[in-house]
C-alpha cells in the first residue's frame, strides 16, 4: 500500500510499504478515506521526538471497514468509522474510568497509545491506504448515513475537536463564562468553537496569524493579535481589568514570542496572567516528552518555566494532558449529525496522499491559508 513515512527531520515521503492487515482476532481493518495532518505531527516532523525512521504517520483517521477479526462483533464490514487517535483496550483501570488516553494495556505506565506517533506504542499511522485498528470494537466510532457527505466534519472527531473540547472541560467552561484561548491553530480554534457551543459569553483567541485570527472572528470569537501588543493587556482590557474566567493553552512547544523566538513557557505564564483570580486553566498543548525513560529520546525534557507563585496567589486550578477522545466523541458526533456543528470550517485543503510531503512543508511553515489539511488517500 502507499503510505507517508517519516525519514528524518523535515523529511517525509510517500512510499510503498507492506499492507496493513488483521493481526489479532480483535483487529479491524479500515480503508482510509480521510486523514489529517496535525500540529502534533509537527513535533515529529521538526525532529523533537525519537520517532523511528520508516514510521507511517497519521493519527486523525476516518474510513470504511474492509475487514474484521473473528472476535469483533459490533463493527461490520462496510461501516464508515472515525478512529479516535487514542488506541485503548477498553477494560484496564484507566479505560474503565473513561481515561482512554491513558490506557494501561497498550502502553503501560505512560501516556496511552496512538497511531503513527513517537513513543505511544507500536501502532502504524493512517496517512496510508489501509489502517489496522486494534481492539476494533472499542476504537471505532461508527458514523451515521451522512458520513460521506460530512467527512470533513466527522474526521475532526478523531482528535482536534475532542481535544479542543477537552481544554474547555479541564478549565470547567460553563454558560456565561469569558474564556481566553492561546493559539488559533486547529486545536485552539476547536477550543474556541467548543466554548461558544457551551454558552460562553465572550471568547478571546490569541495568535498573530491573520488567516487564523480571521477564522476565530468568523465563529464569533474576539481575535487578539499579539503582534499588536501584550496579549495579556488586551485580554484585561476586554474583561474590565479582571481577566477571563477560564483559559485554554493550545500552543505547546511551538510557542513563539512576538519576535519569533521559540519560548515554550510564553503561553503558560501569559495564561496565568490573563485569567482572573480563582479561575481555571485547561492545558492541551503538548509540552511533555512522550517517553521520559527513553535515553535516546530527542524530545527536550518537559520542564518549562511556570510562575507557580502567581498561579498560587491567584488561587487558580489547572488540568492538562492528552484528550480522552472517546469520552466526548459520541456527543460531538451527534451535534454534527443534527447539523448543530460544522467543525470543517477550519479545513483549508483536501489533497491526495502524494501531496502530503508538500502539505507538511506548507503547514509547518504556518503559511497563510494552510489551516488544516485533510488527505484523501
Ligand atoms: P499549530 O502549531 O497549527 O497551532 C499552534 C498555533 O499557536 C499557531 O497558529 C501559532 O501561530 C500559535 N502560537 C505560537 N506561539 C504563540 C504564542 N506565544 N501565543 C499565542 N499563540 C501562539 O498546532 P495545533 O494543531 O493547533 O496543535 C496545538 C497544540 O495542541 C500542539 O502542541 C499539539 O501537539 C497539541 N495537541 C494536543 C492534543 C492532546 O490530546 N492534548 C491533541 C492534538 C494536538
Ligand atoms: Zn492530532
Amino acid at each position: 500500500m502507499r503510505a507517508l513515512i517519516y525519514q528524518g527531520p523535515r523529511d517525509v515521503a510517500v512510499r510503498d510499504v507492506p499492507d496493513a492487515r488483521i493481526e489479532r482476532p480483535t483487529d479491524v481493518l479500515v480503508r482510509i478515506t480521510s486523514t489529517n495532518i496535525c500540529g502534533s505531527d509537527l513535533h515529529m516532523y521538526e525532529g523533537r521526538t525519537s520517532v523511528e525512521q520508516g514510521t507511517v504517520l497519521g493519527h486523525e483517521n476516518l474510513g470504511e471497514v474492509v475487514g474484521v477479526g473473528r472476535a469483533v462483533d459490533r463493527v461490520k464490514v462496510g461501516d464508515m468509522v472515525c478512529l479516535p487517535f487514542n488506541v485503548a483496550c477498553g477494560f484496564c483501570r484507566n479505560c474503565e474510568r473513561g481515561f482512554t488516553g491513558y490506557c494501561l494495556t497498550v502502553n503501560p505506565g505512560f501516556a496511552g497509545g496512538a497511531y503513527g506517533y513517537a513513543d505511544m506504542g507500536p501502532y502504524s499511522g493512517g496517512q496510508a491506504e489501509l489502517l489496522r485498528v486494534p481492539y476494533g470494537d472499542v476504537n471505532c466510532l461508527r458514523l451515521p448515513p451522512d458520513a460521506r457527505e460530512k467527512e470533513n466534519d466527522y474526521v475532526m472527531l478523531s482528535d482536534i475537536w475532542p481535544t479542543g473540547y477537552h481544554a474547555t472541560e479541564l478549565a470547567g467552561v460553563s454558560t456565561g463564562d469569558s474564556v481566553v484561548v492561546y493559539g488559533a491553530g486547529p486545536v485552539g480554534l476547536m477550543a474556541a468553537y467548543s466554548a461558544m457551543l457551551c454558552g460562553a459569553s465572550k471568547v478571546m483567541v490569541v495568535d498573530r496569524q491573520p488567516d487564523r485570527l480571521a477564522l476565530a472572528d468568523k465563529i464569533g470569537a474576539i481575535p487578539v493579535d499579539d503582534g499588536l501588543g501584550d496579549p495579556v493587556e488586551q485580554v484585561l482590557d476586554q474583561t474590565g481589568g479582571e481577566g477571563a474566567d477560564k483559559g485554554c493553552e493550545c500552543v505547546g512547544w511551538q510557542a513563539h514570542d512576538p519576535d519569533g523566538n521559540e519560548r515554550p513557557n510564553q503561553t503558560m505564564n501569559n495564561l496565568i496572567r490573563s485569567v482572573r483570580a480563582t479561575g481555571a486553566l485547561g492545558v492541551v498543548g503538548v509540552f511533555v516528552p512522550q517517553d521520559p525513560q527513553s535515553p535516546d529520546s530527542l524530545m527536550r525534557d518537559g520542564e518549562v518555566a511556570l510562575d507557580l507563585g502567581l498561579f498560587f496567589q491567584k488561587g487558580l486550578r489547572m488540568g492538562s494532558g492528552q484528550a480522552d477522545v472517546k469520552r466526548y466523541n459520541r456527543q460531538l458526533r451527534d451535534l454534527i449529525a443534527a447539523d448543530r456543528a460544522q467543525p470543517s470550517f477550519l479545513v483549508s485543503h483536501n489533497l491526495g496522499l502524494d501531496d502530503a510531503p508538500d502539505a507538511y512543508r506548507h503547514f509547518d511553515n504556518r503559511e497563510d491559508g494552510w489551516t488544516k489539511v485533510v488527505l484523501n488517500p
